[in-house]
């Protein structure tokens, strides 16, 4: 089922998210995401932004579906990365960001499977941007600092 996606004025997008339940059952909510990101054409898409202040987030990359449940970016590199962003839920906006090039990050799967990996660069740099949503904030908090 496809869901409106709230824009970047909707306070809910700035809500705390809290981690969910293990166990839980996302099945629904995550198929629902899925529809939802592709299409808008995203290639990414966090909960809040269906309106669920959890930490969820779902990412598209090479055709495969990656699901990351309770989040937490561990530690990550000195070294930085810029990239330019839109976001689905700020239309037609595009931001130059710099990010850290890699992270080592926990989280769980759909099956509650956890996980410790270290991403960089592409896969790094949505990470950290879905990751951003979880923590309430959106890509346009960078312009007044780059
Ligand atoms: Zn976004």
């Amino acid at each position: 089922m496809i869901l409106p996606i709230l824009l970047y004025k909707n306070k809910i997008l700035r809500n705390k998210n809290k981690n969910i339940k293990i166990k839980s059952n996302l099945n629904n909510i995550i198929n629902n995401m899925f529809d939802t990101m592709y299409y808008y054409k995203g290639i990414g898409l966090s909960a809040p932004q269906i309106g669920k202040n959890i930490n969820l987030f779902i990412i598209s990359i090479n055709n495969k579906k990656l699901i990351f449940i309770n989040s937490k970016i561990k530690s990550y590199s000195k070294k930085k990365i810029i990239s330019n962003e839109g976001c689905l839920s700020i239309p037609n906006i595009y931001v130059n960001i710099k990010r850290k090039k890699l992270i080592n990050v926990e989280y769980y799967d759909n099956k509650w499977k956890k996980h410790k990996k270290i991403f960089n660069n592409y896969l790094s740099i949505i990470f950290q941007h879905e990751y951003d949503h979880i923590r309430g904030k959106l890509i346009i908090d960078y312009l007044k600092k780059n």
